[in-house]
């Protein structure tokens, strides 16, 4: 193996104690507040660790449950109220939410100086145009890890697999932001191993275990690994990791990589939301 291996558990540990630090110096503590809807059971583990993580962090965490059944005024009612709270600063809707409560419309109506989560049409607005703003969070920690190991993103070629409103399009505004130059490539794409082979920098987020292969990657290149895919050998990434990184100069593995930084960049983003408060 050639890569350098990101250890994004470390670094993730290291933004938290960043965000728990700068907390410590406030005299008002910021607020996040959760809302699940349900009872699905990722959903209520993915909650229960933002909730963790929100306390360890100094911060208050202000939990709303609500069951099964719960029809979609009953969730608008108390996304209304949370931003109604001056003492709620960030507001986090996990999705998805069961079929009767429409999770979009729901997350349209968040307060923008509370979105949190960035994913408001408010939010990925402001970021299109390069506006300040809060941003999505997994997208923020795809490019916090490569900050951290001095990726050069300047006048680099990057591409980005996948153009959901999650992940790839904001991935890819990021990095233009970053003055990349940016290819995103999705299902209809036409040979997408010769796309990726242009890459310095390349960020999976398709959802495909180990669709990308050891002889997409440009020698040297920094690779992002978003997916998350589980399978019958246990939990794979959108890239042949042993593959990759014989040919990588950099890339993430997964678990381990880009998941960690999720929470983290959403206490961070509670921060800055509490600033703009
Ligand atoms: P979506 O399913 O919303 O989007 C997948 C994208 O990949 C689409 O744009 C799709 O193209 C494209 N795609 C699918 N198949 C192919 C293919 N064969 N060739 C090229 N492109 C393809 O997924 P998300 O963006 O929400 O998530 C992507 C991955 O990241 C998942 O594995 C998810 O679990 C993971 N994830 C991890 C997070 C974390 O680490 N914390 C957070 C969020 C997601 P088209 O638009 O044409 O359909």
């Amino acid at each position: 193996m050639s890569a350098t291996v990101v250890d994004g558990k470390a670094i993730a540990a290291q933004v938290r104690a960043e965000v728990a630090e700068e907390v410590a110096r406030l005299a008002v503590k910021p607020g996040l507040a959760t809302v699940l809807v349900g009872d699905d059971p990722a959903s209520a583990i993915y909650v229960a660790n933002k909730r963790r993580q929100t306390a360890e962090a100094g911060m208050r965490s202000i939990d709303r449950t609500l069951p099964q059944d719960a029809g979609q005024e009953e969730v608008e009612e108390v996304v209304r109220e949370l931003n109604r709270d001056p003492d709620v600063h960030g507001i986090l809707l996990q999705l998805p939410t069961p079929p009767q409560v429409d999770g979009p419309a729901l997350t349209s109506l968040i307060d923008a100086r509370k979105d949190v989560d960035g994913l408001t049409p408010v939010s990925a607005g402001l970021l299109a145009q390069g506006k300040p703003g809060l941003r999505p969070c997994t997208p923020s920690g795809c490019m916090e890890l490569l900050r951290r190991h001095g990726v050069p993103l300047e006048g680099a070629e990057a591409v980005v697999l996948g153009r959901s409103d999650l992940v790839g399009k904001p991935v890819a505004q990021l990095l233009l932001a970053a003055h990349a130059t940016v290819t995103v490539c999705h299902s209809r794409t036409r040979d997408l191993p010769e796309v990726c082979r242009r890459a310095d920098v390349l960020v999976a987020a398709v959802g495909r275990a180990e669709m990308v292969r050891g002889d997409w990657i440009r020698p040297g290149a920094a690779v992002v690994d978003v997916g998350i895919n589980r399978t019958d050998a246990g939990l794979r990434g959108d890239v042949a990791f042993e593959e990759a990184a014989a040919v990588a100069g950099l890339i993430t593995p997964v678990p381990g990589g880009v998941g960690p930084m999720t929470i983290a960049m959403l206490l961070r983003n509670t921060l800055e939301a509490f600033g703009l408060q």
